[in-house]
């Protein structure tokens, strides 16, 4: 079952598997999505579905989209940056439910690690 409760440990690994992203420049990202991303050269693995019908909390179905793509993880940290709370659609394997939910816990993550850093601590 899909729960979008900002303390579901899912998503506190989710923010910590994109930390190897952080300190690398937006628009580098942007490039990368778009010189690698499946969906925005026409090839998502799976047949795209009809979006009227699509149900924002369809993880299943982002997965199967998004399914094979090099740029999965880079896709999703610049989605977080550029559209926060207010993402749609299906990007990074998540749907935007998802997404929403991430985002919260995404920035506490980064806060926090921008603190230690600012502190010289350990990430905890
Ligand atoms: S992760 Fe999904 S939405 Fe993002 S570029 Fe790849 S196929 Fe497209």
């Amino acid at each position: 079952m899909v729960t979008y409760d900002d303390d579901t440990p899912e998503y506190a690994a989710m923010a910590a598997r994109l930390d190897r992203l952080q300190q690398v420049p937006t628009d580098v990202l942007t490039t990368v999505v778009v010189r690698r991303g499946l969906c925005l050269w026409g090839l998502w693995p799976a047949q795209e579905p009809d979006w009227e019908d699509c149900a924002p909390s369809d993880r299943a179905l982002a997965e199967r989209l998004c399914e094979g793509c090099p740029v999965i993880d880079q896709c999703l940290e610049l989605e977080l940056r550029t559209a926060g709370p207010s993402t749609t659609g299906v990007w990074g394997a998540l749907p935007e439910d998802d997404r929403r939910a991430l985002h919260r816990v995404w920035q506490r993550h980064r806060q926090q690690q921008n603190q230690n850093d600012q502190e010289g601590g350990a990430t905890p």
